[in-house]
């Protein structure tokens, strides 16, 4: 046997139990019974020693250094399994547990906190979770820059000196768009109810619409919607709100993207690292081009607007226009995850600056509250009330993903630039989308994205589809010409 042929069979290995540690994942939010959690929390902490102990398993510097790439497959087999490899022995094993012990407690802390409305209950836990990752950072960067090694966890090969730049550039066009809508008049909210078996068989009707396979897949309720697993066992979440039943049909195609990417790959990439998809951003602007782009497209919408009439009877609107903009509303919010087209970008770019800030130790997590609030009332135009609308909001520092945020916005510029090559190349879909026929723009994105998995990397593969390195204009341009129309600006 050759090396490459041993390192890829213990690879798969490594590949299968990561797999099921992910569904085990998937369960605790799905079926789980509730007191299952203590037992729980042991099975997953055994399956994660045993992940960890394969993953820096001396073996691997071996069969690294001996291996021989053949074809573009193999090299890039090789090229990801070495750069995991050469991460986690960067990371003393002590340091490694203490950051899995901190975080699995920070997160009660923070939901305590959060419920409270208590942000000094916080502080000593996240100050904790900062100077560990800030550790690791350390030791992963080798005298570079700490954020940046923490980034390429999510992103590889980005840097966040060239997200700050994309991002400068977008900041002060969604400030602008954004002010301009608020001072127009908008669409009043729906207020009627709509029943959850009639929800949920729309949201599955959707999933179906955008090529979500149930074959080898399954829709669930959970709390927060997800996506999980890859090649044949690809499982989606989605949640109801009775008054808000597009924050069902929006979560269940945003995860159909995601689900949809994992389902897209080749299938002989399976159990391999060319198996999942490639980048947190990569992934994003899937779900991102299905929920916004595609689905609260003028044409789509004009085919959900009968959908939903089929299935609730009259709900107030009276024809695909109106619908299209209740559909679109923006609205003030302090929420990332409630946020619109407009305005999501603008939440993310909170968390980056301050984020880098922490990590970079340019800003004393003492000192978060006050910067968070500032910029919000700079970029929003009003204060933050409390801090579960606030810095309290999200879980994400609590257990420990610094450099992770800035891959949602990531997605939407890659998102942007897909969008306007896809139409490019299919003159016409609106013709589709108004029938609610999505295959030939999911086909265009399986073929120029989904298919290749981790072939190549995260860049490379945008501007491949793209036919153009990823900029923000084609986002910005999107987004302007979408609600300048929209509200007669
Ligand atoms: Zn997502």
């Amino acid at each position: 046997m050759t090396a490459y042929a041993e390192l890829m069979e213990f690879q798969r290995q490594t590949e299968a139990l990561a797999s099921i540690a992910g569904r085990l994942g998937w369960d605790q939010e799905t079926m789980m019974p509730r007191g299952a959690a203590d037992q729980r929390g042991e099975e997953m902490a055994a399956i994660e020693g045993i992940l960890h102990e394969r993953r820096t398993d001396a073996r691997l510097g071996e069969w690294l250094a001996k291996a021989v790439a053949t074809d573009a497959v193999s090299a890039a087999n090789l090229r990801h399994i070495r750069q995991k490899y050469e991460r986690n022995i960067k990371v003393p094993a002590k340091l490694a547990a203490e950051i899995a012990r901190v975080t699995s407690v920070a997160q009660g802390v923070w939901a305590g906190a959060r419920g409270a409305e208590d942000v000094a209950a916080f502080l000593p836990t996240l100050e904790n979770v900062v100077r560990l990752r800030r550790e690791e950072g350390a030791a992963l960067a080798n005298g570079n820059d700490v954020y940046d090694a923490l980034l390429n966890d999510y992103e590889p090969g980005t840097k966040s000196g060239d997200l700050a730049a994309m991002f400068g550039a977008l900041r002060p066009r969604l400030v602008a768009l954004r002010a301009a809508i608020r001072a127009a008049e908008a669409p009043a909210p729906m207020t009627q109810s709509f029943d959850e078996a009639g929800q949920l068989a729309l949201s599955q009707k959707l999933a179906l619409a955008f090529g979500y396979d149930l074959n080898r897949g399954r829709i669930d309720k959970a709390v927060h919607p997800f996506s999980s697993g890859s090649g044949s066992d690809v499982r989606i979440t989605t949640r109801t709100n009775p008054v808000d039943p597009f924050n069902c049909f929006y979560s269940t195609i945003h995860e159909v993207g995601h689900a949809a990417y994992e389902q897209g790959i080749d299938p002989t990439y399976a159990l391999t690292p060319l198996g999942q998809g490639v980048s947190m951003g990569v992934h994003e602007s899937q779900s991102r081009i299905y929920e916004n782009q595609l689905g609260r497209s003028r044409a789509f919408t004009g085919w959900l607007f009968g959908q939903m009439r089929d299935q609730f009877g009259d709900f107030g609107i009276k024809d695909e226009e109106a619908f299209y903009r209740v559909v679109n509303r923006v609205s003030d919010g302090f929420i990332r995850t409630e946020a619109d087209e407009v305005q999501y970008n603008l939440h993310v770019l909170i968390r980056f600056d301050l984020e880098q800030a922490l990590m970079r130790g340019d800003l004393a997590v003492a000192d978060l509250e006050a910067a968070w609030n500032d910029r919000f009332a700079a970029d929003f135009g009003f204060a933050v009330d409390k801090p579960s609308h606030g810095v309290l909001q999200d879980v994400h520092w609590s257990v420990g993903l610094f450099g992770y945020f800035p891959t949602y916005s990531v997605g939407n510029v890659y998102a942007g630039c897909l969008h306007q090559s896809l139409r490019a190349a299919l003159p016409g879909i609106d013709d589709d989308l108004a029938r609610g026929d999505t295959s030939r723009a999911t086909g265009w994105l399986r073929e120029n994205v989904q298919r290749h998995g981790g072939l190549y990397e995260p860049r490379e593969i945008i501007t491949r589809a793209a036919g153009q390195a990823p900029t923000e204009g084609p986002l910005l341009d999107y987004l302007e010409a979408k609600f300048k129309g929209l509200y007669g600006l």
